[in-house]
């Protein structure tokens, strides 16, 4: 993974003079051709990709993903409706909600949206309003301990997400009584899985279930790719993932006795790498044992360092030859804001440009306004060219629905 000085003929130095720091960058370039890599990995079935939209939601963002083929997965319904305004037709987009009210998923059904539903108390108000009326589908819980660490794992046992897969008799209960239409079974395992062997575990939860649902249309079998996060750092190998999972599912459909579709919801793995934060050095502060390099960002706009320990390769944009020196990066946040510890860099000065890397996915997204801090633009570089896409926020918004009261 080298440090680029450009991103598709653009210069990123030159996007700080022209947008100031901190400023999130996307190479659209990137996020479309790992929507290329995905289809060609699943070229051996039917497949439908849905992206996680919750990773990144900048409606230009979902726009190019649409171009690219691909559908979206929305977590509530304001991100329905921001994919709504990116283009996506309701067939598009599926809604994956955990534990809303039932008001919200009637909205969405009220939108053409399908549901996917994540609790047996749901399957039930469902049925009572619905019966067969609106097709569904149905997210299982397959007690699979996978993912990166237990904050980003969503299939295991004691986790929120989904109906156990223990619970099989009641969710067939269920349909029967309300004669529900299934026509999808689905599971999120978690994020930043690395291997094959995880998704052919899922696989096979979902198979034996899938042969009690007689009209099903697909099998979603989630996200949670692990992109690399530093070098020589592994990724998963979607290639080996496409084809061990696609011979398993073709083999399985045999037995169904219908070809399904199969459909994933990558979040991270089409979006983490394109995206940049840059950001500006204020200060270089030497203490006893570390050196401290103070930025003009932090947890407020990337808080996947604090909040899941995640690691984010950085480097230093305006010396790329320095002396190496090591460093630990924080953020200008009144709480313990570390971007990354121990870290080597070219030597750092203040007015240093440093770019985060892999910010594509959960940053801006992710990102508050905690310190009453604003936060940044982002900008799109697509066929060669950069553009706004978002404008960094002013005080004016910061305020905008306050009520100011007279004392
Ligand atoms: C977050 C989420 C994803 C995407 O996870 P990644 O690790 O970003 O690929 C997919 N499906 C559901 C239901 C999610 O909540």
């Amino acid at each position: 993974m080298p440090n680029p000085t450009h991103i598709q003929g653009v210069s990123i130095s030159a996007l700080a003079d022209e947008f100031g720091t901190p400023l999130y960058i996307y190479d659209g370039e990137k996020i479309t051709s790992q929507v290329k890599t995905l289809q060609e990995a699943f070229s051996a079935v039917p497949l439908k990709i849905k992206f996680a939209t919750k990773a990144l939601s900048n409606i230009n963002i979902l726009k190019l993903i649409r171009k690219a083929g691909a559908g979206i997965d929305a977590v509530s319904i304001e991100e329905v409706k921001l994919g709504m305004m990116a283009g996506y037709s309701a067939e598009e987009i599926m809604y994956t909600p955990s534990g809303v009210a039932f008001e919200e998923i009637q909205e969405a059904v009220n939108l053409g949206i399908m549901i996917n539903l994540d609790s047996l108390p749901l399957m039930e108000q469902f049925g009572q309003v619905y019966s067969n009326s609106v097709a569904a589908c149905i997210r299982i819980n397959p007690h699979i301990m996978a993912g990166g660490n237990l904050k980003i794992s969503t299939g295991h046992k004691e986790s929120k997400f989904g109906i156990s897969i223990e619970q099989l008799p009641q969710i067939l209960e269920a349909v029967a009584k309300y004669k529900l239409q299934i026509i999808g079974l689905h599971i999120h395992t978690g994020s930043d899985i690395l291997d094959a062997e995880v998704f052919l575990r899922g696989g096979n939860v979902l198979f034996e279930a899938a042969v009690q649902f007689p009209d099903l249309k697909f099998l979603d079998f989630g996200g949670g790719f692990k992109v690399a996060y530093k070098p020589n750092d592994i990724a998963t190998d979607v290639m080996e993932v496409g084809k061990k999972v696609g011979e398993a599912f073709q083999s399985f459909c045999k037995q169904y006795g219908r070809q399904l579709e199969l459909w994933l919801e990558p979040g991270k793995f089409l979006v983490s790498e394109a995206g940049y934060l840059l950001v500006k050095t204020n200060v270089v502060k030497e203490s006893t044992s570390v050196t401290f390099v103070g930025v003009d960002t932090g947890l407020n706009h990337l808080i996947r360092p604090m909040m899941y320990d995640a690691y984010h390769s950085l480097y230093n944009l305006s010396n790329p030859e320095g002396k190496k020196a090591k460093y630990n990066v924080v953020g200008y946040i009144c709480e313990t804001d570390t971007i990354a510890s121990h870290r080597e860099l070219n030597e750092v000065k203040a007015g240093d440009l440093l770019v985060i890397k892999n910010a594509g996915a959960y940053g801006y997204s992710m990102a508050s306004n905690y310190n009453s801090r604003l936060r940044p633009a982002e900008v799109l570089i697509w066929e060669g060219q950069a553009r706004q896409i978002r404008k960094r926020e002013k005080f004016e918004d910061l305020i905008r629905n306050q009520e100011i009261l007279e004392f």
